[in-house]
């Protein structure tokens, strides 16, 4: 087999995580019924991650860090990490969620690049603003709607920064999200996801430790 890869782009919510951010800080603090409804309305997604970020209003940027570190990592994402690294690819996050979190669990991971939508914070505290990481919230490709964070514009991005090609990336996730840049990347991993989801991806696994087959 040729050994093309030379990135792996991870989804973070229920693929390097075990569960959704926003859920486990709304069990947390008591919101679970106002997170559920806004997450089964019908609001366009971007609406949507701004109501949510406005149910963390107030809550200090350490507290909602601690509630992030109680959050499990996925079964062997650290092995996974670890190989990759040896083997010379380079990794990163993506994720609707929030930056600072994503960022934390880079550091911790040891994973390379991270990407997300930032929620303001001020003397510690966070506002309810969200800055989306789709700034314009621009259709930018034919089959994505108006991303939050268009995760198949980063798979362009890193491919810029690297100079590599989207052939060369495997990317990994989940959600709905996801579907855009696993169409994009050489070899896109539906992790844990729904049929829908599977659709558009080149493999379905629920052991990430599948992806080391491929490099
Ligand atoms: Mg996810
Ligand atoms: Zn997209």
């Amino acid at each position: 087999m040729i050994r093309r890869f030379k990135y792996v782009l991870f989804d973070m919510d229920n693929t390097l995580l075990k569960d959704l951010v926003v859920s486990v800080v709304a069990t947390q603090k008591g919101f679970t019924k106002k997170l559920d409804a806004l997450l089964e309305s019908s609001i366009v997604s971007h609406e949507k991650n701004k109501e949510i970020a406005l149910l963390m209003k107030g809550m200090s940027c350490g507290e909602l860090l601690d509630i992030f570190r109680t959050i499990p990592i996925q079964d062997y994402a650290e092995d996974v990490i670890i190989a990759l690294k040896k083997k010379g690819i380079r990794t990163g996050i993506a994720t609707n969620s929030y930056l600072f979190l994503a960022e934390d669990l880079r550091r911790r991971l040891g994973v390379d690049d991270v990407y997300g939508n930032t929620l303001v914070v001020r003397n510690g505290v966070i506002t309810g603003e969200l800055l989306l990481h789709n700034t314009s919230l621009e259709k930018k490709f034919d089959g994505c709607r108006m991303h939050p964070i268009c995760k198949r514009s980063i798979v362009n991005r890193i491919c810029e920064a690297y100079k590599i090609s989207p052939g060369e990336v495997i990317a990994v996730g989940d959600g709905r999200i996801d579907i855009c840049m696993l169409e994009t990347a050489g070899l896109g991993v539906a992790f844990n996801a729904s049929f829908e989801v599977q659709q558009h991806a080149d493999i379905s696994t629920n052991d990430l430790r599948v992806i080391l087959k491929y490099i």
